[in-house]
């Protein structure tokens, strides 16, 4: 079998779904890796290295003539569509329940198509294959870097000759793999930590990394399916934010991380929120999107800098910012996931298996999976907004 690794092409992506540390394991279990020139120069890794690891190195157009599998980070774009052949596998975060009609593009092109992000996050022995854990957790380690680059004063406590430092008041809000990255990142470098979920078996996780929780009055636990939150009602939300407000208000940093499989993310930090902070306090919203963020001031991938004199950062890949790192975890994820499929040198799509059932989307000419199937019936494509 033939797996050929594509160069990204999408906007600032510079992660590659496959290092060369990632071919001995494959290799050995009886596939064939091919590199399209130039894939992992946005991470660093020169094709050199690649075929060093016992990769070939080809042209975009044999890449597609030649490879059984294609392996990416990002879904693919009009010209790769136009490139896959009829019984290629696609593999990446595909993102079906956001993009279906991609979905159904590639079944009429009798493509297989395999997404990452349906991955069963509470399945113990899919863990080792959990790419948005992976990348979350980049996420959560580089949000903190950026809010305190974009803060003007130290996360630490500092004494020194010139005088005594304050340490920076942080609140995460969201504890999830992102937010508990970004609780263990803030603390490591000083910063007094706070943090909320509505989940309430997040206090334990976020205690025993230091941040103190924040106990809501106005809000139950909204456990939902799957470890994911619920979406809360819009009297709890309403009430959660007037709750929230007074929590803000005191904060030099504020993170957020909070979102709920398929909806919009939930509002918690509102624009009079923002007006009660102080002047330099900076807010990372890492749940921006197109749909909106957990902050009403934010702007995916822009500064904002309010009247008040609060920096507000949306970024919407910060993986990518970090793109060496980021991609290591990311093939060691896909490796594994490549070698639960692997049965003799072959890719097995057994749909009895549990993994490949929630992960194939597209297969034999037809959308196979349940809730993109759903997405793409006209009824419910009328009562989309
Ligand atoms: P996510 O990205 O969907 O959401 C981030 C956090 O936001 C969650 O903790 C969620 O509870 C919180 N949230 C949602 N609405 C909120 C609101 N209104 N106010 C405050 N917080 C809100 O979550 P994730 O990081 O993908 O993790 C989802 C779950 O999957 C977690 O339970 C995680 O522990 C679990 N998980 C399990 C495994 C495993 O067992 N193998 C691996 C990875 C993740």
């Amino acid at each position: 079998m033939k797996i050929g690794v594509v160069k990204e092409r999408a906007p600032a992506e510079r992660r590659v779904a496959l290092v060369p540390d990632a071919l001995k394991q494959l290799i050995g279990a009886g596939a064939e890796v091919l590199i399209e020139k130039g894939a992992g120069e946005g991470a660093a890794i020169p094709d050199r290295l690649y075929e060093e690891a016992g990769a070939k190195v080809v042209s975009t157009d044999d890449l597609y003539r030649t490879a059984d599998v294609v392996v990416r980070v990002q879904k693919p774009d009009g010209r790769d569509v136009e490139a896959l052949r009829e019984d290629q596998v696609v593999i990446g975060l595909l993102q079906p329940l956001i993009d279906p009609q991609l979905m159904s593009k590639l079944a009429g092109k009798k493509v297989t198509a395999i997404s990452l992000d349906a991955i069963p996050r509470t399945l113990s022995r899919a863990q080792s294959m959990d790419v948005l854990s992976s990348q979350a957790n980049v996420g959560g380690y580089r949000a903190v870097l950026m809010a305190a680059a974009a803060y003007g004063r130290y996360f630490p406590l500092l004494t020194t000759a010139a005088g005594t430092a304050r340490p920076a008041n942080v609140l995460i809000l969201g504890i999830g793999v992102a937010g508990l990255q970004a609780i263990a990142t803030a603390r490591r470098l000083g910063a007094i930590v706070k943090a909320y979920d509505v989940r309430s078996e997040t206090k334990e996780q976020a205690e025993s990394l230091g941040a103190q929780f924040i106990v809501l009055k106005s809000v139950a636990d909204a456990a939902g399916e799957g470890g994911y939150a619920r979406q809360l009602t819009p009297e709890e939300q309403a009430a959660q934010q007037q709750e929230l407000n007074g929590h803000i208000s005191g904060m030099d940093v504020v993170i957020t991380t909070a979102q709920v499989p398929g909806r919009r993310p939930p509002l918690l930090v509102t624009a009079d929120a923002v007006k009660g902070m102080k002047p330099g306090s900076v807010i990372v919203d890492m749940a921006a999107s197109a749909l909106g963020g957990n902050v009403e001031l934010s702007k995916p991938d822009e500064t904002v800098v309010t009247d008040s004199d609060v920096t507000i950062l949306a970024p919407t890949n910060l993986p990518a910012t970090m793109p060496a790192g980021a991609s290591q975890f990311y093939a060691r994820n896909l490796t594994a996931f490549l070698l639960h499929f692997l049965k003799d040198g072959a890719l097995n799509v057994d749909p009895e298996d549990e993994i490949t059932a929630a992960t194939v989307i597209t297969r034999a000419g037809e959308v196979v999976q349940e809730a993109t199937r759903k997405l793409l019936q006209p009824a419910a494509t009328e009562a989309k907004p």
